[in-house]
């Protein structure tokens, strides 16, 4: 433990605490929606998306529920993550995605996990690494079937393929996967989604012309997954629908689709006090006491992940009452509303919702962003910690 990191020190005033549980249900809940309806020998596998400290919720924990619940792969976006999950013991297998010109493969290579290429240069250096590493790279060629961000453009498509058939001609190379992403899935009527099918589709046959047999091919994540079976293929990459937060809850919400929110943020009222009718909160006074009004003080701010634009916005549970944050919220704390509340009382920010606590939804429209963005945002000082560790 490194008593320097103040993350680390117990403060009950502030905590992150993320429910393994909830992703091992959440997991095994999507596994059927995706796959359920499928004679088992025709069931497709699950990867689960742990990027980004697994959303916030703790890469090493959240993986670990992962397996538990059955995910046959893990997703990390960087080499960097993907060798934390190795040197923390996951021995599955495990896709990157995201490696700058001049990296280094040969470690991934050794630690069998699976890369992705870009292109024939980044292809090439994956073969550099394999021989470095001495044994063949397992290899996932990307197409970029629409969404205009990684993977070969459609033109490239047939030079990258062919590299790939002769590295795995030469033994440097198994080419494992091909797979693209979607850019409009949460859209299910948007237009660009069968582009990208039918995009896939004919990238796919040239990977067949080329006598390559890749033992997966993938397109969907969350959204595509559960509202785009056509994009199942053989993978289906679950990141957010994992963590109990719908990738588009005007689609459906996450309790409709039966997912269970993961992370709570939760903490305490540090004091209250009696404000008088015309004062002002927070910086720049931008809410005023209408009337004689009782506060209370949260000590989390923007700096522990709460968005500054949910000021005058969000809501809390405060001592089991909904209730509205007043003013600006700060680097380090916010004033929410605090009738008949008493300094150390509870303060649910975000959790499943199930005692009436906002949840990530609700963070994201006040905020006119995203679920996805407030809950891997989230944390700071808080004390996170992890429950339902164990159980199975
Ligand atoms: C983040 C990511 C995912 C997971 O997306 P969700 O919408 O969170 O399910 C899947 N694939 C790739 C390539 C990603 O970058």
């Amino acid at each position: 433990m490194d008593a320097s990191d103040p993350t680390l020190r117990p403060r009950p005033d502030a905590e992150v605490v993320v429910d393994l549980g909830a992703v091992r249900h959440n997991v095994r809940r999507l596994r059927e929606l995706v796959w359920g309806d499928r004679p088992a020998d025709e069931r497709g596998q699950v990867m689960v998306v742990v990027k980004a400290d697994a959303y916030g919720h703790g890469l090493v924990p959240v993986a670990r529920a992962a397996r538990q619940a059955g995910a046959e792969w893990l997703g990390a976006a960087t080499p960097a993550e993907a060798l934390a999950l190795r040197e923390a013991g996951d021995a599955g297998r495990l896709l990157c995605w995201l490696a700058a010109p001049g990296h280094d493969f040969a470690p991934l290579v050794s630690a069998d996990v699976d890369v992705t290429a870009y292109s024939v240069a980044q292809l090439e250096e994956v073969v550099r690494g394999a021989r470095v590493a001495g044994r063949p790279a397992r290899l996932q060629l990307k197409l970029d079937t629409g969404l205009s961000r990684g993977g070969a453009a459609r033109d490239d498509w047939l030079a990258l393929v062919t590299a790939a058939r002769h590295a795995q001609d030469d033994g440097d190379v198994r080419v494992t996967g091909v797979w693209s992403h979607l850019a409009c899935a949460d859209e299910p009527g948007h237009p660009a989604n069968a582009a990208q099918l039918a995009a896939f589709e004919d990238g796919l046959a040239l990977v067949a012309d080329a006598g390559l047999e890749p033992e997966v091919r993938h397109l969907a994540n969350s959204a595509g997954a559960l509202w785009h079976p056509g994009a199942r293929h053989d993978l289906v990459r679950l990141g957010i629908a994992s963590y109990g937060v719908s990738p588009a809850p005007e689609v459906a919400t996450s309790d409709e689709l039966g997912l269970v929110p993961a992370m709570t943020v939760r903490g305490r009222l540090v004091m209250v006090k009696e404000l008088a009718e015309g004062d002002g909160v927070s910086y720049g006074h931008t809410w005023t006491a209408p009337a004689p009004t009782r506060v209370g003080l949260v000590p989390m701010g923007y700096g522990d992940g709460v968005p500054r634009h949910g000021s005058s916005r969000a809501e809390l549970l405060v001592a089991g009452v909904r209730r509205p944050v007043l003013g600006r919220i700060c680097m380090d704390q916010l004033v929410v509303e605090a009738a008949g509340a008493e300094a150390g009382d509870e303060v649910l920010l975000l959790g499943p919702g199930s005692a009436g606590e906002p949840t990530a939804a609700d963070w994201a429209a006040w905020c006119d962003t995203i679920g996805y963005e407030v809950v891997t945002r989230m944390g700071g000082r808080q004390v996170r910690s992890w429950v339902g560790e164990d159980e199975r």
